[in-house]
């Protein structure tokens, strides 16, 4: 069958001959693939800066975002049967007894950095035909989201990051913590699919949200907001000065953009009692000049929080079905046009190869 692969040593993304995957155990899912989203992580694996084939091979199929249908169970497959639609992680344990969140089935949280993460990591990924992995590694996907299952997995991050900051607020008292009488406010950083998705999951949570981003210039962009009704601050016209300004008091900034400058002069104007999150990951290294006295003196004044977060557990990933089922109830159109560009596999190694405008490009190895 067809894949996607990406060989570091070779420099090189092509589609090439890659073995059809089995059923080996009882508790294996064979899935067709449908939908394979690309992201910032798969353009630094295409320009060869991120990203190791398994142990012992010289490629790696690429793709970690994915949405398929399941063509046959082993036999002790409980959940999951023939014909479900379905999203698998992205990240598996590593094997190490002593690795207490591994153990948990809470690979997020991998305490060894011996995890592997399928597409990415030590495993092949989903940008292929078909794919075999265990049941316990894919979320049922209900058929209405047929078109937009793709950005489950992104939103996923998204909901983690959620499922962090309510973790967070118990540290408050009851009565400060978030109120839909009392709209909270949130920055979030960037405006690619991990931070619109970030923003209709804020919304959804009664935030008011403001986004600033370099790419506020694009309609569809304008269009997604203003069906969400979140605030656009495009950076180029804007001091992050007057980002705060507009904000208020800043209870929240969910930075998706993986830019640290920009970042680290967002959380000055971060407010009393607040949460700064991270989940970008910087692909280059930017020696960004610190004000640490500032950084220091404020997280300690104002109870303030910094919090970094990566990948998602099960809950998250339930969480992203459950929500985006609920955004295309009451956002359609937004979510829709989340998806901007449709490929086959043949046109995968171009677009992985460079940066094009749109938002969410997906990969179709269904498609003819
Ligand atoms: C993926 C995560 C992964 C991370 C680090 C992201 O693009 O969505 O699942 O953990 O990259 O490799």
């Amino acid at each position: 069958m067809k894949a996607v692969t990406v060989s570091p040593a070779a420099r090189s993304i092509e589609v090439r001959e890659h073995p059809e995957p089995e059923l080996r155990s009882p508790i294996d899912v064979l899935m067709r693939t449908l939908d394979v989203g690309v992201c910032g992580t798969d353009h630094e694996i295409g320009a060869f800066k991120y990203g190791t084939p398994p142990v012992g091979e010289d490629y790696l199929v690429i793709g970690h975002e994915a949405f398929g249908r399941v063509i046959e169970v082993g036999s002790a497959v409980a959940r999951i049967k023939a014909g479900d639609f379905v999203v698998p992680m992205v990240r598996r344990p590593c094997p190490h007894e002593t690795c207490v969140p591994c153990r948990a089935d809470r690979q997020d949280f991998c305490a060894t950095g011996d995890f592997r993460e399928r597409g990415i990591k030590g495993m092949h990924g989903y940008m292929t035909e078909r794919i075999v992995d265990h049941e316990r590694y894919f979320v049922s996907v209900p058929s209405s989201l047929r078109e937009a299952g793709v950005l489950v997995e992104p939103l996923s991050i998204a909901e983690k990051a959620l499922e962090q900051i309510e973790a967070l607020e118990t540290r408050l008292p009851e009565q400060a913590r978030h109120s839909h009488t009392q709209p909270r406010n949130a920055v979030v950083l960037g405006a690619g699919p991990v931070g619109l998705l970030g923003a209709m999951l804020l919304r959804a949570a009664g935030y008011r949200v403001l986004v600033y981003s370099s790419v506020l210039g694009d309609v569809t962009r304008i269009s997604i907001l203003n069906e969400i009704g979140a605030i656009p601050v495009a950076t180029e016209t804007n001091t992050v000065e007057y980002l705060a300004e507009v904000a208020g008091e800043i209870d929240l900034v969910y930075e998706a953009t993986g830019a640290s400058t920009l970042s680290f002069e967002v959380l000055k104007y971060l407010g009393v009692n607040g949460a700064f999150v991270f989940t970008g990951i910087p692909g280059r290294k930017t020696a960004v000049r610190l004000d640490s006295d500032r950084v220091m003196r404020q997280l300690v004044l104002r109870n303030q929080v910094l919090l970094g977060t990566v990948n998602a557990g099960r809950s998250a990933y339930e969480s992203a079905v459950r929500d985006l089922t609920s955004f295309m109830q009451h956002w359609p159109q937004a979510v829709s046009a989340m998806i901007t560009t449709r490929v086959t596999m043949d046109d995968a190694p171009g677009l992985l190869a460079q940066r094009t405008p749109g938002i969410k490009f997906v990969v179709s190895p269904d498609a003819i």
